[in-house]
């Protein structure tokens, strides 16, 4: 049976490696993207390099978009199988005093509110696939175990928007693996690990793609693989390890 995977946000970035790579390993791709131009473009570049790959208008942070996504994945596929739910954004980076409220609310709209919102409509696919997956794309600065140890290189930032939310994603994460601990679902967080985007101006050390490799890695757990972990690019490396799990 093909594997349905949708991936939000998956006109560029990690989420357009994730899309090229989970289409690789054989899955049907569905490119979520908020603008049908980028959305197009990225699904036909999809399918110049031979992936199975259909564009889905999804803006995360518009209720009738996802209700219309899910509507339409029903419609289509009938069920779903992997749900990456990797659109986000940073708002920028200001101190927490001088933290404007309207930025704070937009980036909770995005990366905390709009995860709740597509694994709600989509629980329903999800469950009817015989083991789903969904991958929260989260960050290492949503740890507080790093965030608050002086040697990490997150103990530099001081901004609450980006890392807040992140924070909130992994509670998010943890919360939906336990509602779902009973059922063949796994839920799980990814830390992409620092990649060159357009997040971040490209400032990243890993590729996209290598960020995306850890998101495929939950995506395609097998049936004895965790649930309700944040998982992938560590700092400090550990036993040599550059990838596992990392803390709270
Ligand atoms: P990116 O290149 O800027 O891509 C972000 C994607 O999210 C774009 O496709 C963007 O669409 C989409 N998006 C933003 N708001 C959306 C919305 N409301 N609805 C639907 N799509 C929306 O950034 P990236 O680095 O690949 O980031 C992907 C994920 O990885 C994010 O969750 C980010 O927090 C996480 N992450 C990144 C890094 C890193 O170092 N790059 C590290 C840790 C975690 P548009 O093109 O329309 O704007």
């Amino acid at each position: 049976m093909d594997t349905i995977a949708l991936i939000t946000g998956a006109n560029k970035g990690i989420g357009f490696q994730t899309a090229r790579l989970l289409a690789a390993a054989g899955a049907t791709v569905l490119v979520g993207a908020r603008d049908r131009r980028r959305g197009l473009d990225a699904e036909e570049s999809l399918k110049q390099a031979g992936a199975d790959a259909r564009f889905v208008q999804l803006d995360v942070a518009e209720e009738a978009s996802v209700r219309r996504a899910a509507e339409w994945v029903g419609a289509e596929f009938g069920r779903l199988d992997v749900l990456v739910n990797n659109a986000g954004i940073t708002g920028g980076a200001s101190l927490p005093s001088q933290t404007p409220q309207d930025c704070l609310r937009t980036v909770f709209e995005t990366n905390v509110f709009g995860v709740v919102a597509v694994t709600n409509a989509m629980l329903p696919l999800l469950r009817k696939a015989p083991a789903a997956r969904i991958v929260n794309v989260s960050s290492g600065v949503g740890s507080l175990t790093w965030m608050l140890d002086p040697d990490s290189p997150m103990w530099r930032l001081t901004s609450v928007p980006y890392p807040a939310s992140k924070t909130a994603l992994n509670m998010v994460t943890l919360m939906y693996a336990k509602e779902l601990w009973e059922t063949a679902i796994k839920v799980n967080a990814a830390n992409p690990g620092y990649c060159a985007t357009d997040l971040n101006a490209h400032s990243g050390f890993l590729t996209a793609e290598q960020g995306a490799q850890v998101v495929v890695h939950l995506a395609t757990l097998p049936p004895d693989g965790p649930t309700g972990v944040l998982w992938g690019d560590l700092w400090p490396a550990v036993d040599g390890k550059a990838e596992g799990v990392v803390p709270w």
